[in-house]
């Protein structure tokens, strides 16, 4: 007895305080059915793959917007739980040549339309400017001394400093503003990625929803990529002028919405001060067009990508509400993840509570499950937070694994990039993963992936140890910041004026 005593006080007084204080957090009362009810609903047959546009992700929103109700989070937008977010459905024309001395280049083979349409230019002068860069901070400048007024502009894909087709995507828009401020008559990239031209003509030659661009982003500019080979025969040594004929886009306005609100902290300082948690709730939709379907089943549920994430900020919505936290909280579900991360990005660009005021984002998305042991922090070592989601993991018996696939960018491919961006610290709180598993490549973004086949309990886990790290991170008096050094580091420093 006398050898156990001081084990038995040793237990009580280390490891316990963790539980004691996470007993008295309504999320440690929340029973299995809570999350479960949130993700059976999401995820059901009924909603259609919640695809962006489309009813059922309607329906989504409004169901996530009446839990926040429920829960007596208050509306973000005046007093709405809806930023409507515009879409353009936009087919480009079917209908395109290009012609040189030398060459015919036709659309849907040598060339994509990216934007614009309904131009025809002969004998039109071509100027050559290097990747159509500029870069206002660095000098940088591949327009310096050159007139392309009237001109059609080529370029290479990309910009000197990209690496990833992420980088090369996000540039796109800037690159056709770039053209489109120097009078540009028509912008020309030459496409010179890993990702196979077919794969692309597939992309950018369907309808696709893109967000509603300004004006003055150049959205009317015609702007083309070239695949490389074709592309030879618009090098800088073989061609001073081009013919160019492409038809009319058909466009249609469509509407989405992310769901916005706002839990009120409890300290008269830091409630000045948003914690922000978010999770898209968009998905694929149904049908042969979204993936591969089956004779059973045609419906991409996307249980765990991602009504499984928007379930733990329905969760954390629930049990920040009934015990709020020191900092306030804004939550935000996220839509249109699927086609591009543009909820987040069109959130970012449009934010309802200054960005600056926001100290921290614990983004919620995964591709699935391979353990119940873990969660998988993406960027877990990259700010400060670091302690308070191991110890929330800890608390209910999970560990924080981190990036299970460092080769595949995964930081930059879910939503919390979009505020990561803008300097915001802003990890992504995916479900246990060891590695692109066989168990993972049977549900992600398949028709399998069914509330079904969820366990539960690892869902419960899985909410409510989010939930306490966002408790802990809020109560925390310490701004978050990025390990020094980090790329989004400069970002910070911008955004809260270090
Ligand atoms: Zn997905």
């Amino acid at each position: 007895m006398k050898k156990l005593l001081p084990l038995f006080f040793l237990a009580l007084s280390v490891t316990p305080i963790n539980a004691q204080k996470y007993k008295k957090v309504p999320e440690a009362k929340f029973a299995i059915a809570q999350p479960n009810a949130h993700l059976r609903f999401l995820a059901s047959d009924a909603l259609l793959g919640r695809k962006t546009g489309e009813q059922g992700n309607n329906v989504a929103a409004r169901y996530i917007a009446e839990q926040f109700r429920k829960f007596g989070v208050k509306p973000a937008n005046g007093d709405s739980y809806l930023q409507k977010v515009p879409f353009e459905k936009a087919a480009p024309s079917t209908l395109g040549i290009i012609t040189t001395k030398e060459a015919t280049l036709n659309v849907g083979e040598d060339f994509v339309v990216m934007s614009g349409g309904g131009l025809g230019l002969s004998n039109n002068a071509v100027v050559h400017v290097g990747y159509g860069w500029v870069d206002e901070t660095t000098g940088y400048d591949d327009y310096k001394g050159i007139d392309v007024k009237d001109k059609v502009v080529i370029a290479q894909v990309g910009t000197p400093d990209s690496k990833t087709p992420q980088e090369v995507f996000g540039a796109m828009a800037a690159k056709r503003k770039f053209a489109a401020d120097r009078g540009a008559a028509a912008f020309i990239e030459i496409y010179n990625l890993q990702i196979p031209w077919k794969t692309v003509v597939n992309f950018f030659g369907k309808p696709s929803l893109r967000l509603k661009e300004k004006e003055s982003e150049g959205k009317n500019m015609l702007h083309l990529w070239v695949n490389a080979e074709p592309g030879k025969a618009l090098a800088k040594n073989k061609i001073e002028e081009l013919n160019l004929n492409v038809g009319e886009k058909q466009s249609q306005s469509v509407m989405s919405q992310n769901v916005v609100g706002i839990i009120e902290g409890t300290d008269p300082v830091l409630k000045n001060e948003y914690l922000v948690l978010t999770a898209h709730f968009d998905h694929i939709g149904y049908g042969s067009e979204s993936g591969r379907v089956t004779a059973e089943d045609s419906i991409f549920n996307g249980a765990r990508d991602n009504a499984f994430g928007t379930t733990a900020v329905l969760t954390a919505a629930e049990a920040l509400s009934l015990k709020p936290a020191k900092r306030s909280i804004l939550l935000i579900a996220y839509t249109g993840e699927e086609i591009g991360l543009l909820g987040s990005k069109y959130y970012s660009e449009h934010p309802l509570i200054p960005l600056e005021k926001c100290v921290f984002n614990l983004n919620c998305d995964g591709a699935g499950y391979d353990t119940k042991e873990q969660v998988s922090v993406i960027g877990l070592n990259r700010t400060s937070a670091e302690k308070h989601i191991v110890k929330a993991a800890a608390t209910l018996g999970l560990t924080a694994g981190d990036d299970p696939a460092p080769e595949q960018g995964l930081f930059d491919r879910s939503d919390n990039v979009s505020l990561a961006k803008m300097g915001i610290p802003s990890p992504n709180y995916a479900p246990g993963m060891t590695s692109f598993s066989e168990e993972i490549y049977k549900y992600y973004h398949q028709v399998t992936d069914n509330p079904e086949n969820i366990d539960p309990a690892y869902l419960l886990k899985y909410c409510q140890s989010y939930t306490y790290a966002a408790r802990l991170i809020a109560n925390d008096k310490a701004k978050p910041t990025w390990v020094s050094g980090d790329k989004y580091e400069k970002a910070y420093n911008e955004l809260y004026g270090r």
